[in-house]
Parts: C-alpha cells; sequence; structure tokens
C-alpha cells in the first residue's frame, strides 16, 4: 500500500515513523523546501507527546537535545507569582516535558526517518499542489522549483503541510485563511544570567502583553549563564496590518524598550530580549475548526488540521498525536485484511481508519482549540491583571487556590495530558500489519 505525505515538519515527519513502526512499507515524504534546515526557536514537547517519542524509540535522543523544565510559573507584570506547578518528571509524569530547539528536533526526526525508511523517503523540492480522488486510490501532483511537475498515485494521501496547507485549502476553499488576533510575537534566544532553578519555564504579564522565557540547555561552559527561548508578545498598534509569515529577522531595541520596566528580582527581562542572538517576528493566527478533514483517501494532520495559538505549547504536541492515532487507526484496518483484498476493500478500509482517526482527533483539537483562544493555562494572568492590575499582596486574594488549580487542571484535560488519564491510556503502538 502506498502513502504519501505532504510535508517533513514534525506531523509528517512523526506519521513517516509510526506509520513505518505499523508496518507500512512504501511511505514517501515530499517536502516543498529545496533542504530541511534547522528552522523555528525552541518548541515545548509536553509529557502525552514524549510519552509517543518515547514509544518510537527515539525519547532518549530527543531528551539530549534539550532540557526537561522543572516548574512552570506564572507571575503578572510586576513579575509577582500567580500559580507555579511541577512539570514532567517533577509533577509525577512517568514521561518528561522536553524543550528543544525545532529545527533541531525537525533534523533529528529527518535523518531516523532516512535511517529507518531509506535515504530517498524524504522527497524535497517537491510542493504539493493538488490531490484528485478517484474511486480506489488518491493522485498527488507536485510542482518543483524548475516549475516541473510531478505525479504519484497512492492508497492515501497526509496532508501534513503546515498552517498554509495546500491540500486543506483545496477542500475547503471558504474556509478564510489564518486568523489573526491582533497579538504581534517577537520569538529569540539569548545566552543570560541563570534564573530560579535553572530549568523553570516562566510567563509574565497578562493578555495584552507578555513574555515568556525557558531554558534550551543546561548551563554553558560560563558558569552561571544559560541560553533561554524567549517569546515578547504584545498587542499590535491600531490599524496595523497582518504579518506574513514566520522567520522575519527584526531589530530588538523596540521591543527591549516596550519591556523596559519589567526588571524582576529573578530576571531582568529587557535585558534578555536585548540579548538575543537574533528575533524573528510573526503573528498570533491560527485556523478556524474544520467541519471534516478526510476527503477520499486523502487527510489533514496538524497545523494543516488545527492551527492553534502557542499558549500551551501544544502545537507539536498535537500533531505527534494525530500522527500516532493515524498510524494506530490504519494498522488496525489493514491487518483485518485478507491478503487477497483488492483495491475497493483496500478503500474502504482506509477510508473507515481515517474516519476513525478523525473521530478521535478532530473534535479533541477543537475544543483545545477554543480554549487556546480563551487564553488556555494562561488565563490566570488574565485573571490576576483583571482582578489587581496593580499587583497583590497574597494571590489567593486575589483568585483562590481552588479557581487557579481548576484552570491549570481543566486544561491538561483538554490536551490530553492530565497526569492519571496519560498514565491510564492505552499505547498508541498498533500491533504490525505485515510488509
Ligand atoms: C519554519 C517554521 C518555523 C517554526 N518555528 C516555530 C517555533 O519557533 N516555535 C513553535 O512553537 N512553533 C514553530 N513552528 C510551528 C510548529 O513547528 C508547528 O506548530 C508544529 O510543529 C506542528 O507541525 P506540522 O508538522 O503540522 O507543521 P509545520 O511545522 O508547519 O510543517 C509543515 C511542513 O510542510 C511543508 N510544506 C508546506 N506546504 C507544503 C506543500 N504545499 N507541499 C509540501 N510541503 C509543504 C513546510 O515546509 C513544513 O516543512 C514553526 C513552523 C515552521 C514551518
Amino acid at each position: 500500500m502506498k502513502i504519501v505525505i505532504a510535508g517533513a515538519g514534525i506531523g509528517g515527519l512523526v506519521a513517516a515513523l509510526s506509520l513505518h513502526q505499523a508496518g507500512f512499507r512504501d511511505i514517501a515524504v515530499y517536502e516543498r523546501a529545496a533542504e530541511l534546515r534547522p528552522l523555528g526557536v525552541g518548541i515545548n514537547l509536553l509529557p502525552h507527546a514524549v510519552r509517543e517519542l518515547t514509544e518510537l524509540g527515539l525519547g532518549d535522543a530527543v531528551a539530549e537535545l534539550g532540557v526537561a523544565p522543572s516548574r512552570l510559573s506564572y507571575f503578572n507584570r510586576l513579575g509577582q507569582l500567580i500559580w507555579s506547578e511541577p512539570r514532567g518528571l517533577d509533577a509525577g509524569y512517568a514521561w518528561p516535558q522536553l524543550s528543544v530547539h525545532r529545527g533541531e528536533f525537525q533534523l533529528l526526526l529527518a535523518a531516523e526517518v532516512a535511517r529507518r525508511l531509506g535515504p530517498e523517503a524524504i522527497r524535497t523540492g517537491h510542493r504539493l499542489v493538488s490531490v484528485e480522488h478517484g474511486e480506489h486510490s488518491e493522485r498527488a501532483r507536485f510542482e518543483r522549483p524548475d516549475g516541473t511537475a510531478h505525479e504519484v498515485e497512492a492508497e492515501l494521501v497526509v496532508g501534513a503541510d503546515g498552517i498554509h496547507s495546500a491540500l486543506r485549502a483545496q477542500e475547503h476553499p471558504d474556509d478564510g485563511g489564518p486568523v489573526w488576533n491582533g497579538l504581534i510575537l517577537w520569538r529569540g534566544t539569548a545566552t543570560i544570567p541563570t534564573y530560579l532553578d535553572g530549568r523553570t519555564m516562566i510567563m509574565a504579564g497578562d493578555g495584552e502583553q507578555k513574555f515568556v522565557a525557558y531554558p534550551l540547555a543546561g548551563e554553558t561552559a560560563e558558569t552561571g549563564m544559560t541560553r533561554v527561548n524567549f517569546i515578547a508578545e504584545r498587542r499590535a498598534p491600531e490599524g496595523a496590518s497582518e504579518l506574513a509569515d514566520w522567520n522575519v529577522p527584526i531589530d530588538p531595541a523596540p521591543i527591549v524598550e516596550r519591556f523596559a520596566e519589567w526588571r524582576f528580582d529573578w530576571l531582568d527581562v529587557p535585558a534578555t530580549i536585548a540579548a538575543a542572538d537574533e528575533i524573528l517576528e510573526y503573528p498570533m493566527v491560527d485556523r478556524e475548526p474544520l467541519p471534516h478533514w478526510r476527503a477520499g483517501s486523502s487527510t489533514l494532520l496538524g497545523d494543516a488540521a488545527h492551527a492553534m495559538y502557542p499558549n500551551g505549547s501544544n502545537g507539536s504536541s498535537q500533531a505527534i498525536l494525530d500522527a500516532r492515532t493515524l498510524a494506530f487507526h490504519l494498522a488496525g484496518a489493514v491487518r483485518g485484511l485478507g491478503s487477497s483484498a483488492g483495491a475497493v476493500e483496500t478503500a474502504a478500509a482506509v477510508r473507515a481508519a481515517l474516519d476513525a482517526y478523525e473521530a478521535d482527533r478532530r473534535p479533541a483539537t477543537a475544543a483545545l482549540l477554543a480554549m487556546t483562544r480563551q487564553l488556555g493555562p494562561e488565563r490566570v494572568m488574565q485573571l490576576a491583571y483583571e482582578r489587581a492590575p496593580e499587583g497583590f499582596a497574597d494571590i489567593h486574594d486575589v483568585i483562590p487556590e481552588a479557581e487557579l488549580r481548576e484552570i491549570a487542571d481543566a486544561y491538561k484535560r483538554a490536551a490530553g495530558f492530565h497526569p492519571a488519564a496519560l498514565t491510564e491510556r492505552a499505547s498508541l503502538t498498533p500491533a504490525s500489519v505485515e510488509p
């Protein structure tokens, strides 16, 4: 059975590895970029995603790339603590949370795809243009950088082609494109004096202006210094138009200025921004939830299906869960087919598997998307601001402990990483189908 995956991002690559683990052998990943380069800055892989990477045999390799945060702590604009909770192993999970560089992680996955599936499995310089749904198979059309076309026939096409997905645009032409909420994000990395315990992810501010930082590595050779990832966020001025894309480098000086007052006794925010190696600017965008992902024997996965705001640090983790769930259902459906199954039965099994995948993942990601629009777990910062804009002596005078805990727990339940639910959930590693 031939499987075509469009997009060699985190979702597409984990899908390739998961389908291969499930026993599928004819898998090709087509990537628009002419070459895979380590783009982006930091991302967080939450325990539910690390469980899946561990079941793919990649837990140690990914852990070596980054840092396992010990805590996540929320502060107001004055640096006063609102809520703090242990994370990963420190919170009693069987799997850590990992902060890694997105590009380094993507290249690790790509190397693993090449090692397990063969060096030809990833075909760069192929942009998906359209997919034609036949009665029993799909025909995917790609365009190469020199303008030549390439067509492939497959029993399954997976659109893992990101927030501007071509397959999504084809199937949902009236969907309206990415939706901007008026916030601008500036992402960067910087080497700064180690703050707190050296492994804490912090968020400070509220719904209008915010600063997030987390270590991406242990202390550097220069003692007392740590490489951190940061995100500074602010509402764009009235009348500003939406920015086009990720990865636009910009001058840090105006951003340093905007955070000039944010000098806490435990972290100097303007100095952190000023120390950035590079700052990338982009709009806070997501996509509307879709009424369906499957069309013929094609489906969507990751940001192509449900791009969401980064609050809650869940984009990559949800793409990984999609990939694992898809492979699980496909293996189950195909295993049930006899060896004499023809094109009709195979197509029916593939479509049933895609429907099962969608039934698991589409409502779950739509609920999470709605929560991220309500700020997700970061709502505690907004509440603290609304109830005590000038700060507080004791946060529990402003937000009761039970309310703080419920906001944190509700998000974990929706995202699939509530500790008890995650530990009890059955594995998504399928019994292998015959190669
Ligand atoms: C360049 C880049 C930098 C990013 N940086 C960050 C970051 O710093 N922090 C963060 O939290 N998230 C970042 N993200 C987003 C994050 O990686 C995703 O939210 C998450 O990993 C889900 O991944 P995905 O595989 O669904 O989509 P993506 O990571 O967007 O991957 C999609 C892949 O498909 C390729 N593609 C696009 N269109 C086509 C097409 N028509 N045909 C074939 N291939 C196509 C893209 O080149 C890309 O490799 C970044 C994404 C990109 C593309």
